[in-house]
């Protein structure tokens, strides 16, 4: 399977690309079919390379639209998390697993699909890509779709967050759940899980401080 329509070779960490060239390229992906219903390819941004990368799901409605990761709710909880915990957002790579939208349409509404294992693994070498260029010391997975796509399918969130675990891919990485999670779970739970959450990115955060 091409990443490319054009252009068939994949990223490798080895490439001497640079990240705009990249990102640049990974906005002709068709290696699966989540680009044709999306708007467009939202890639990671900050800066590169970062200390911190921090890896979500995929981009929901409002970061389809805009072309950027994290700025819809979960965005939302995602910094109220970090401005908690007194860290610069501009300071971190944002970026996620998945680099399109995957809706079901729903009337005017675009409601959230969990991408399938076959997506994830189609867009991984993106992941790669990235991790490649930003060269993060600390790789912060959230949710189990990065976690999948990261540390494999029997990685456990639940049960393996705020720890680090062996990985490859960075000097650290850990794992905590996805901001969105704070805002599916009921309300007389949310700050509690939000909370666990906070806990997980300063463990993660003071592993490399
Ligand atoms: S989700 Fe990833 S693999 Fe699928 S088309 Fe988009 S960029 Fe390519």
């Amino acid at each position: 399977m091409t990443l490319f329509d054009e252009a068939p070779d994949a990223p490798e960490p080895d490439d001497d690309q640079s990240w705009d060239q990249v990102r640049h390229r990974a906005t002709r992906c068709r290696a699966c079919p989540l680009w044709q219903p999306a708007t467009q390819t939202v890639f990671g941004e900050g800066p590169v390379p970062a200390q911190v990368m921090l890896v979500g799901e995929q981009p929901g409605d409002q970061e389809d639209k805009a072309g950027r990761p994290f700025v819809g709710p979960a965005g939302e909880i995602l910094d109220r998390a970090l401005a908690d915990l007194d860290v610069d957002r501009g300071a971190l790579y944002v970026t996620n697993a998945v680099k399109h939208f995957k809706f079901e349409p729903r009337g005017k509404r675009r409601i959230h699909q969990t991408p399938n294992a076959g997506e994830v693994q189609a867009c991984h070498p993106w992941i790669t890509a990235e991790l490649a260029l930003v060269r993060p010391r600390l790789v912060v997975v959230m949710g189990a779709t990065a976690a999948r796509s990261l540390l494999g399918s029997k990685f456990r969130v639940t049960k393996q967050h705020g720890v680090a675990v062996p990985s490859l891919h960075a000097e650290v990485v850990t794992a905590t759940i996805h901001p969105s999670a704070v805002l599916r779970v009921p309300p007389a739970v949310r700050e509690q899980t939000y909370d666990g959450m906070v806990a997980d990115l300063r463990a993660s955060f003071a592993l490399v401080s």
